[in-house]
């Protein structure tokens, strides 16, 4: 699946609390010495974890690597190109 945002986090300011550890929904956070660890090739930047840290630290970002598709046809298209299916 095509992911296009991911989690940025201002280290400094974090206050370790855990909360966005506890709160994401893929398992992408783990705590180290009471700083959070993303693993960015399971974060899919949903933001639960922005919305719920009370240090107010978390952003979300693109990928600039990977470019949003212009329409939901054009999404349809890749798609069907990745499974090998038949363009219209
Ligand atoms: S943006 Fe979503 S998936 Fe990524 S770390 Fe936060 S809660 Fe987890
Ligand atoms: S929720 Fe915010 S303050 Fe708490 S560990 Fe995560 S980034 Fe740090």
């Amino acid at each position: 699946m095509a992911v296009y945002f991911i989690r940025a986090t201002e280290l400094d300011e974090c206050i370790g609390c855990g909360a966005c550890a506890d709160i994401c929904p893929v398992d992408a956070v783990t705590m180290a010495n009471e700083r959070p660890v993303v693993d960015n090739d399971w974060c899919i930047g949903c933001g639960v974890c922005a919305v719920s840290c009370p240090a107010e630290v978390i952003s979300i970002k693109r990928r600039l690597e990977r470019q949003a598709p212009e329409s939901f046809t054009h999404l349809h298209q890749q798609i069907k190109q990745e499974k090998g299916l038949e363009l219209e």
